[in-house]
């Protein structure tokens, strides 16, 4: 398990336990801020992945020092998760305030409004609190063309919803508003700050709890997994004629199991795999 189920989750997945969606926690004005803050002024995103470049010129010594520290401070505040979309379903089977609104991340990176990112919480009644706290920022890609304010959901049409963007390849990940609070589920791709991120070496989030394997028998040598991995973690034995993934690559997401049209593809609990055991 994830460092963050032994701190928030009492030795389960934190990401399962309903109190750290509940408006309890969302009651802190020292979170509100944060979050108001942090929707108030999504160019800041782009300045610090700029920032990661920087921090990639300098010596290596200096990187392995300050690389952990920059992470050790986002698990405080806003940190992610990889999620396959079963976890994914065990959550939306007890949270039940769904908002979607545009992506922050895209804003900046390719400007244009994507709803992509989901606000979740526990709690009832339709005019949530996260709804409210992110409606009061005002922010210009809160209110852009396609965009008549945040979209109340159901949680089914949440969930269909995110079947369909696991079809396209989006990435499931769940992420903290001032840990342990989780605000919100994201589908991420290379356009996405968090991805961008580690693709520089700086860890933004934890890879899932599962790992992908693949199934000899069943796989015919389509390829098609490859294409759809963000992480690179598949490749091909032009010999057998098979594919094969990389454990200590695999972030567990399962996006190479939704293309496979052999379900050749399965996810292993990552505790039981020696070689991504301890791989976050
Ligand atoms: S998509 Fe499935 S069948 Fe095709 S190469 Fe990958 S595992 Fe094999
Ligand atoms: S191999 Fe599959 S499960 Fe692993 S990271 Fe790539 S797409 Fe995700």
């Amino acid at each position: 398990m994830c460092e963050f189920c032994h701190k928030h989750g009492e030795g389960e997945k934190w990401y399962l336990q309903a109190q750290n969606y509940s408006t309890d926690l969302l009651g802190d004005l020292r979170r509100r801020t944060y979050i108001h803050e942090f929707f108030k002024n999504p160019e800041r995103l782009g300045k610090n992945i700029s920032r990661l470049d920087d921090l990639n010129r300098l010596p290596s010594f200096i990187q392995a020092v300050v690389k952990p520290a920059i992470s050790n401070r986002q698990k405080k505040t806003h940190y992610g998760q990889v999620l396959p979309l079963e976890e994914i379903e065990k959550i939306f089977s007890f949270v039940n305030s769904v908002i979607r609104l545009p992506c922050i991340c895209r804003h900046v990176s390719v400007g244009t409004e994507q709803r992509y990112c989901y606000g979740i919480s526990v709690e009832p009644g339709e005019d949530t609190t996260m709804g409210k706290i992110i409606r009061s920022v005002g922010a210009d890609y809160l209110t852009g063309p396609h965009t008549a304010g945040l979209e109340t959901l159901s949680t089914d049409e949440a969930l269909e919803q995110f079947r369909e963007l696991e079809k396209k390849g989006l990435i499931h990940t769940v992420w903290t508003f001032k840990s342990p609070f989780i605000g919100g589920i994201c589908n991420c791709d290379m356009d996405c700050m968090a991805l961008k991120a580690l693709s520089k070496s700086y860890q933004s989030m934890f890879r899932a709890e599962y790992v992908a394997e693949v199934n000899i028998d069943l796989c015919s040598g389509c390829r098609a997994c490859i294409k759809s991995c963000q992480f690179g973690a598949i490749s091909f034995s032009v010999a057998q004629e098979k594919v094969s993934i990389n454990p200590g690559t695999c972030y567990g997401c399962g996006i190479c199991r939704a293309v496979c049209r052999q379900n050749a593809i399965f996810l292993r609990d990552r505790s039981t795999v020696p070689a991504a055991a301890n791989l976050w």
